[in-house]
């Protein structure tokens, strides 16, 4: 939890549930022990660096109206390597399917398909792929695992989980014999 230059968190304190806290061995999806759900940080100024450098996208830009204030649309939107991040809060695992927010995650997805970029909504730590016309849901990927798209142009036509020590297998093969 933090406050960004026009906004702040205030009765919002949804990230200390969904997201993990490395330095205090906090999992997803469980409320972290010094949160008072709805008030705040009870380590505010001794909490972990980690927690003092998030922000999710929200609070972070001001793109995102007020329905997407986390503790009122129930999701947590952050960015990854390759795109977006929803997570719903478990409490509401459908909370993604619901307007206005079901119809905007679709319209990333399809501004996503032309500009290579991923839109993934994690649900009870099970990551699903949305594309433009179909969800690949691809269960619980583990932080040495990438998601692979297969893709005919910009289009997405499957998508699979590979470790990455396979990536890194695939990027040093040699290039079959002409
Ligand atoms: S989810 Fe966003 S708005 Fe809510 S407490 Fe965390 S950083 Fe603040
Ligand atoms: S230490 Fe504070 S800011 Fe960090 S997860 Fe826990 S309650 Fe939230």
């Amino acid at each position: 939890m933090t406050s960004s230059a026009k906004r702040s968190c205030g009765d919002c304190t949804l990230c200390c549930k969904v997201m993990a806290i490395e330095a205090l061995a906090k999992p997803v999806n469980a409320w972290c022990l010094h949160c008072r759900p709805g008030r705040g940080c009870m380590i505010y100024t001794a909490r972990p660096a980690e927690c003092a450098a998030f922000a999710c996208l929200w609070l972070a830009s001001d793109l995102l109206d007020e329905r997407w204030k986390p503790n009122r649309s129930k999701l947590v939107l952050t960015t990854s390597e390759d795109g977006i991040e929803v997570r719903c809060d478990p409490g509401f695992p459908n909370a993604w399917r619901r307007e206005p927010y079901a119809s905007e995650i679709r319209a990333w997805a399809v501004e996503g398909e032309s500009s290579n970029m991923t839109v993934v909504v994690i649900v009870d730590q099970r990551m699903i792929l949305v594309t433009p016309d179909r969800e690949f849901d691809l269960g619980i990927v583990g932080p040495d695992e990438r998601i692979v798209r297969e893709l005919e142009g910009t289009k997405v036509v499957g998508a699979s989980v590979l470790k990455e020590s396979e990536l890194d297998d695939r990027a040093s093969d040699p290039a079959p014999p002409a």
